[in-house]
């Protein structure tokens, strides 16, 4: 076992105290920071060459802030003022890659802990993209499609100048969708004059978007969950599984699940949660959610007797063998935590970005819960993304089947570098640990031969 050396503790310690002091009023992005910078000691005593004075100064200074006005009319002739973010968080690997997310609670610290966790999970991927991150406190819920174009027009008549297939390519998140990149991607196209079909991801599959995009998120969480049980000799088949969420990743979760057998009992949003006896019915659930864009109790009313809907409480109650939290970040708790231990769940594995809380990190971990954290349980959503660019820029479009074995391939090799890589520091078992040096690594080789930029 690597041994640390204290004054590496003591400067990482004095480090996130320097993050707090500059970034006020930004919990999340602290959080983030803290959970990596609390791993990375190990790494930094073994390679001296990574305690570079600045290394990891540099890493945790987005390489740029774009912040800026949205003005946009509802359909009433209304005028609302909405801001919007793209944090440029490291391009050392490749061009910036993250999503826009559109949701009241989004403000700078939220996008800076997305562009943050975003280096290390594009890292992992083994893909070129650089991690970034935007968005905007627009709520799209409740809008008309009118609404919500005249927004997103708005919101790239400012963006487009900083974004481009070779510099920064945004995609999807909570809040923004096909319908989303749609109207983003139309108005790009305007203003630029340009088919550069390759800035944007989660485009519609008929006009550069790769299949298997949407799904990639959610299946690509339940391979990395499959995975962590194989290591200790189980699989998902006849498995009960809560799942959180009822957006893109809990819904194609979801089919995944059911897929290979396992029984997802539950989805929830903000009004609350679902639980199903029978497993949920992933074309019900697509339609009251992704058509009319309707609430999780709806889906309990259509569904008969097998389903009911309880509003508000925490879905972390229902008894279950694995978890998948797909929703938002910080929404499983300690007391959720406790609740899956006591019922015995095995796993834990992050589609949601940061959606377990460090407590509750800790007390799965100490239980022996296999955890994933999102910045590797999650990353099928932006390699597929990746994917979606090679084929933009070769001007071509892979077949299902293709996609779908290059994303198994992609979280396979995610697990086993994490899982070799926590052994090879200590920490058998401690995905979090691998996975945080494992991205570190190779995005801290890249940035040292590029040299103080
Ligand atoms: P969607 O907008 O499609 O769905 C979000 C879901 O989470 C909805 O059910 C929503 O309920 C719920 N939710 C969002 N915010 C809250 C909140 N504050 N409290 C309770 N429920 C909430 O988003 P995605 O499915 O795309 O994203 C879900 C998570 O996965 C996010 O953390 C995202 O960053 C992460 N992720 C997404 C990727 C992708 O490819 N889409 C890739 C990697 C990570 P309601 O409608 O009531 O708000």
């Amino acid at each position: 076992m690597t041994t640390t050396r204290p004054d590496t503790k003591t400067t990482l310690d004095h480090l996130l105290t320097e993050i707090e002091h500059r970034n006020p009023a930004q919990p999340e992005f602290h959080q983030a920071a803290r959970e990596v910078l609390e791993t990375l000691a190990p790494v930094l005593a073994a390679r001296p060459e990574y305690a570079e004075p600045g290394l990891v100064e540099r890493l945790v200074e987005p390489e740029r802030q774009v912040v800026f006005r949205v003005p946009w009319q509802d359909d009433r002739g209304r005028v609302h003022v909405n801001r919007g973010f793209r944090v440029e968080f490291n391009s050392a690997l490749g061009p910036y890659k993250g999503g826009l997310r559109f949701h009241p609670s989004v403000n700078l610290g939220v996008i800076k802990f997305l562009g943050f966790e975003q280096i290390f999970k594009n890292a992992l991927t083994g893909l070129g993209i650089g991690g970034g991150k935007g968005g905007s406190d627009f709520d799209p819920r409740g809008r008309s499609d009118a609404e919500v174009m005249r927004f997103c027009q708005s919101f790239m008549t400012e963006l487009y100048r900083h974004i481009g297939e070779h510099t920064d390519v945004p995609a999807g998140d909570i809040g923004v969708g096909g319908r989303e990149i749609g109207y983003l991607f139309g108005q790009y196209r305007r203003i630029t004059n340009r088919w550069e079909s390759g800035v944007l991801t989660g485009k519609g599959a008929g006009w550069g978007g790769s299949l298997i995009r949407p799904e990639a998120t959610g299946y690509g969480n339940v391979l990395f969950a499959a995975a962590m049980l194989r290591e200790r000799g189980e699989d998902l088949e006849g498995q009960t599984t809560v799942v959180s969420g009822s957006g893109n990743v809990a819904i194609y979760t979801i089919e995944k699940l059911t897929a290979l057998g396992a029984n997802p009992v539950t989805c929830s949003d903000s009004s609350g949660y679902v639980v199903d006896e029978k497993g949920i019915d992933v074309d019900l659930l697509k339609q009251v959610k992704e058509v009319e864009r309707g609430r999780v109790g709806t889906y309990a009313e259509r569904r008969g007797a097998s389903a009911r809907f309880v509003p508000g409480g925490s879905v972390w109650e229902v008894p279950a063998d694995v978890a998948l939290p797909s929703a938002t970040q910080n929404e499983l708790d300690a007391e959720g935590a406790t609740a899956l231990i006591r019922n015995g769940v095995k796993a834990v594995s992050e589609g949601a970005n940061m959606p377990t809380t460090p407590d509750a990190v800790h007390l799965l971990q100490s239980a022996g819960v296999a955890f994933g954290p999102g910045k590797a349980a999650n990353a099928g959503g932006v390699a597929v993304s990746a994917l979606e660019m090679a084929q933009n820029h070769a001007r071509t479009s892979w077949p299902a089947t293709r996609v779908e074995d290059e994303l198994a391939a992609i979280m396979t090799n995610i697990h086993t570098t994490c899982h070799d890589t926590a052994t090879r520091y200590g920490a058998p078992g401690d995905y979090v640990t691998g996975a945080n040096i494992a991205g570190f690594e190779r995005v801290a080789d890249a940035m040292l031969a590029q040299g103080v930029i």
